[in-house]
């Protein structure tokens, strides 16, 4: 956690509305994961869809860990980021196939969700080039449907239950599977769906005979209210190891699990700052009127996330019910009814958990700039993205009047 007095420090020293990321709080994040996972043959890829700014990358490659990635665009930033294209995977969905032509021209690991793909890859490229394939188990993971990908309304991998079109895919044109992936969904808190999605993976691991790892993607849950848990990974990492060692003594093979973590790593590393441009009493309630809004953080109002905020400018400022809302003209309420220290105008206001989906889903509707990004690491706070400028806004449009 950084403290109140440095935080203020930034907002006033950049501006706000203001992005933060503690640098060792991925650090420790990561420590988490590979400590609870050390029994077994883990590689864990980034999910870099959470949180793209190049420092953080390097942090992450640093670290050892590998990247995971949903365009080309972020292949190519994982390989400027210093990743080893073995380092980095390839997940995308809907996408071209020219898209999965040049990730397997700069030698990166290629997950293909749809059987047209499938079918394209192994009819062009046979079995020189291993891949893997992600299969849609049709489990319901974290009650959320926005953000729960295995369901069977999902867009997301191959069903489980065209299995046998997979296997004749892979039969015709000599398809090298080494790997097979599945990702459920984001904040799953109950250990026994990853489990659950471990067994279903390691029954359909025998029916490919070139299988060297399976990638469980993510869904690791960090707490965002105050009363939230965090996926208990050292039970799971534990449970995992067990029934890996089972697999081994029946079958005599021993896979590799992958993860995909995105939020685990870096949500709480992440802190939004916002100052209080009005606070308005309605008939109905008393407005908070921040100076951001969705363009800048849209969780809340797209996924119905909660947030925890803290009044950072009166501690001590007696507690008041409130409406936080943003300065857009279009509805963004980022939480009603929610209790602060007394909000007065040019407060500023803390958002926890902002590191993962919050720059990065950032847009500059009603024109207004997106903000500057800070790493804080060691007490030092390092501006690692400019404020937009209006420029920024005119940048690539073209006058033709
Ligand atoms: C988004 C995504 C992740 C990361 O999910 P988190 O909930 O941020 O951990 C992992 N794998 C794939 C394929 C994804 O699309």
């Amino acid at each position: 956690m950084i403290s109140r007095e440095h935080l203020i420090e930034m907002a006033k020293t950049y501006g706000t509305p203001l992005y933060i990321y503690q640098r060792e709080k991925i650090e420790g994040q990561y420590k988490k994961l590979t400590n609870a996972f050390k029994q077994t043959p883990t590689r864990f890829f980034y999910a870099c869809k959470a949180l793209s700014n190049i420092n953080v990358l390097k942090i992450i490659q640093k670290l050892g860990a590998g990247l995971d990635t949903v365009s080309i665009n972020e292949v190519h930033l994982g390989l400027k980021a210093g990743f080893a294209p073995q380092q980095i995977l390839f997940t995308p969905n809907c996408v071209h196939f020219s898209e999965i032509e040049q990730a397997k021209e700069l030698g990166v690991h290629i997950n293909i969700d749809n059987i047209s793909i499938l079918e394209q890859f192994g009819n062009t490229y046979g079995d020189s080039y291993p891949i893997m394939v992600r299969l849609n188990p049709h489990i319901m993971a974290g009650g959320n449907l926005k953000i729960s990908t295995g369901h069977i309304d999902s867009k997301f991998g191959i069903s489980i239950h065209q299995l046998r079109h997979i296997e004749r895919i892979v039969k015709t044109t000599k398809l090298n599977v080494e790997g097979l992936h599945m990702h459920t969904g984001s904040e799953i808190k109950d250990v026994n769906v990853f489990l659950q999605g471990l067994e279903i993976m390691l029954d359909l691991a025998t029916h490919f005979p070139n299988i060297k790892y399976l990638d469980l993607g993510s869904g690791f849950k960090v707490p965002y209210a105050p009363d939230e848990k965090a996926t208990d990974v050292d039970l799971l990492g534990q449970k995992m190891h067990e029934t890996l060692v089972a697999f081994k003594k029946e079958t005599g093979k021993e896979l590799e699990i992958w993860f995909e973590p995105g939020k685990y790593l870096v949500s709480e590393s992440g802190y939004f700052i916002a100052r209080v441009n009005t606070v308005k009493q309605t008939p109905a309630t008393v407005f908070a009127g921040i100076d951001t809004g969705f363009n800048h953080l849209i969780r809340p109002m797209f996924y119905e996330s909660y947030h925890h905020i803290i009044n950072l400018s009166n501690p001590k400022g007696v507690e008041r019910i409130y409406t936080v809302v943003g300065n857009l003209c279009e509805t963004d309420t980022f939480c009603w009814d929610r209790v602060l220290n007394e909000v007065r105008e040019g407060d500023y206001l803390m958002f926890k958990n902002a590191g993962a989906y919050g720059f990065e889903m950032a847009s500059s509707f009603n024109s207004r700039m997106r903000p500057a990004e800070i790493l804080f690491s060691k007490g030092k706070h390092h501006l690692i993205r400019k404020r937009e400028t209006l420029d920024d806004l005119l940048t690539n449009q073209v006058e033709v009047l």
